[in-house]
């Protein structure tokens, strides 16, 4: 008991965004006191868990509600409706105590047991320890395709380093988590903002578990996702839109100075619709194209000036909130 009073003991936060988790909480709550309030690594450090309610359609927040009547290291935090898992993850980092904080998923696909390897790395000195996990676990191939891909393409395209089979699963220090609440966009891509404010990072490997529900993002969800991942970091694609207009421009001219010669020579029998056709086809595609592209980041623009905050949160642990935290 003594320990616990000491005022020298840092304190660790286990932050878990949650929508729509009634089945797997209690589990998550266990695995979490026994691997860690419980555990070994109890000695030297305290720990609260954060449940961040992402506007949970089922009773989420009644289970989260009794559970924290039952284990005083669990706390909640209830958004006012889903603002997605990037949104609930900042509003867990605003809320958050501690001197480091680790995000996870509420189903448990990272174990709890990994989290004093991430944190003896943190005692090492770095600020930003991630899991990365080399095998993939069972997934559908298009899932697979697409995540594999998308990085490739976000690497390519960004500079940013967000590296594949790594996930939201990290340990914070207080001066990432602090760095990265300061980087106030609503379109939020976590990954690569931890990327992009830097500190020293390192990585921790672990086994990723099946699994033992549905994901809560459809490939739909995901691929606006990956649109606003590379929107929000890059403005490549609308380099890759002039680089081309410049293309088919060069390669028009050529085309126009062949017919031009081919008609002085020939005379102009009135042929040449298919290639007509092809030409205002291919033309057209390109513009709508790179207007599509422009109108991604018009959008992005017209959602910034807004000035919204990226979430709202109603209550903590049951008590309503006033003066929000997330309009700094
Ligand atoms: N999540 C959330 N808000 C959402 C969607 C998901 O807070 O709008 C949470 C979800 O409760 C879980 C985490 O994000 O804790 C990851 O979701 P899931 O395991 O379904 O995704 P996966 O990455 O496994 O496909
Ligand atoms: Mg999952």
């Amino acid at each position: 008991m003594a320990a616990e009073t000491d005022a020298n003991r840092k304190l660790i936060a286990i932050l878990v965004p949650c929508f729509n988790e009634e089945a797997g909480l209690e589990a998550l709550v266990n695995a979490v006191k026994t691997g860690l309030v419980d555990g070994d690594i109890s000695q030297r450090y305290d720990f609260e868990l954060l449940l961040v309610n992402d506007g949970s359609r089922d009773n989420s927040l009644a289970v989260m509600k009794d559970l924290r009547q039952k284990h005083s290291f669990v706390n909640y935090l209830n958004l006012s409706r889903n603002f997605g898992k990037e949104n609930a993850m900042l509003a867990g980092m605003d809320y958050s105590r501690g001197d480091a904080v680790v995000i996870m998923d509420a189903d448990l696909q990272q174990p709890v047991e990994v989290i004093p390897a991430m944190i003896k790395k943190w005692e090492e000195g770095y600020d930003d320890v991630y899991g990365i996990s080399p095998k993939r676990p069972k997934e559908s191939w298009v899932r697979r395709f697409l995540s594999v891909n998308y990085y490739r393409v976000l690497k390519r395209m960004s500079r940013v380093d967000t590296l594949p089979n790594v996930g939201d699963f990290r340990l914070l220090d207080r001066s990432c988590v602090e760095a990265a609440c300061s980087l106030r966009e609503t379109q939020r891509n976590t990954k690569a903002i931890i990327a992009w404010i830097g500190f020293d990072k390192a990585a921790v490997e672990f086994q990723k578990v099946e699994s033992m529900r549905r994901s809560r993002f459809s490939i739909g969800s995901l691929l606006h996702l990956a649109i606003d991942g590379i929107t929000s970091f890059t403005t490549a694609p609308l380099r890759f839109a002039t680089v081309m207009g410049m293309m088919v421009s060069f390669i028009s001219f050529l085309y126009m100075m062949f017919v031009f010669v081919r008609t002085l020579i020939y005379g102009d029998p009135v042929k040449g619709y298919p290639s007509l056709a092809i030409l205002i086809l291919f033309l057209g595609g390109c513009q709508l194209l790179a207007l599509g592209i422009i109108g991604e980041y018009i959008g992005k623009i017209f959602k910034e000036t807004k000035r919204r905050p990226p979430y709202i949160a109603e209550s903590l642990n049951g008590e309503k909130i006033r003066g929000n935290k997330s309009e700094r």
